[in-house]
């Protein structure tokens, strides 16, 4: 037990369920006590911050929204192929507190390219919440508000958080073995 295999990597335990439950809560106390009175939208990015956001808001008490949005490849005849589209938000943002909650940064240029698509939509201000951090991988000046875990600069899965698609049905989050 504590090791899984996915396609052809082996992955071993690394934080247990009760932790990531722990820490969960623990930033949805700070959120409960920040954004009370701000009636914040919350955006779950796809496919990665399911979980999380699922076990974040079944421990928010204030009035608050939540929306699912993903960031899509470009269709079509764009040059920068690496630039992604911000799919699937209907809702109005404008004057709105946002909350956007990942699953994890890494190098943080994804968050950085969301903060942008969303500042065009005139927010009154966003904050991001992320299950996880890996600081060492950082790259760019973000603010991040809410984060549950830091960790080190492995490859994890679980909680969400995939290999190949595979590994987001675990409750834990596992580190693959070298
Ligand atoms: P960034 O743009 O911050 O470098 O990358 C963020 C994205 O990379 C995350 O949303 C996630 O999809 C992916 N990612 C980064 N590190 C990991 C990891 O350790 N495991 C998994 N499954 N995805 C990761
Ligand atoms: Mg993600």
């Amino acid at each position: 037990m504590g090791t899984i295999k996915i396609k052809d990597k082996i992955f071993a335990v690394s934080i247990p369920d009760a932790k990531i439950q722990q820490e969960v809560k623990r930033v949805a106390e700070e959120m409960n006590r920040d954004l009370k009175d701000k009636n914040p939208l919350f955006l779950s990015v796809l496919n990665g911050s399911f979980m999380f956001a699922s076990d974040l808001m079944r421990n928010l008490t204030i009035p608050c929204e939540i929306s699912f949005v993903k960031l899509a490849s470009y269709q079509g005849t764009s040059s920068s192929g690496k630039m992604k589209e911000l799919v699937g938000l209907s809702e109005n943002v404008k004057g709105r507190t946002v909350v956007i909650v990942e699953d994890i940064v890494d190098t943080g240029f994804t968050m950085q390219h969301l903060l942008a698509k969303l500042m065009e939509r005139s927010p009154k201000e966003i904050h991001i919440a992320t299950l996880l951090l890996k600081p060492d991988k950082l790259q760019v000046d973000l603010d991040i508000k809410y984060v549950a875990m830091h960790i080190p600069n492995d490859f994890i899965v679980g909680y969400g958080l995939d290999y190949d698609g595979y590994g987001r049905n675990y409750r834990d989050i596992y580190t693959v073995v070298e």
